[in-house]
């Protein structure tokens, strides 16, 4: 087994790399925010032979977004979190 070190994480706009969120005595700190995102498709689950079956959006390709606290202010970035689920 070998130790894993998470990747460094980097804005996804400005390259700039971000630290986690600090958690202090009062309260935290937000160090970056984080969109998880990705392509969907649609899915079907049926929790019972008898029941119908219920559609929904499955995430296949998980995508995580990250932008620092300067860039997360920039229309552009604001405009994606805001669109979130609305794939092309
Ligand atoms: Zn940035």
């Amino acid at each position: 087994m070998e130790a894993s070190v998470p990747p460094a994480l980097r804005c996804a706009r400005c390259g700039a790399a971000v630290d986690g969120t600090q958690h202090t005595r009062s309260g935290y700190v937000v160090g970056y925010y984080l969109l998880r995102t990705g392509r969907t498709e649609e899915a079907a689950v049926r929790r019972r032979d008898d029941e119908a079956p219920i559609t929904y959006r499955r995430v296949v390709e998980p995508f995580d977004v990250v932008s620092c606290l300067r860039c997360f202010r920039e229309p552009d970035v604001h405009r994606l979190w805001l669109g979130f689920g609305d794939q092309p």
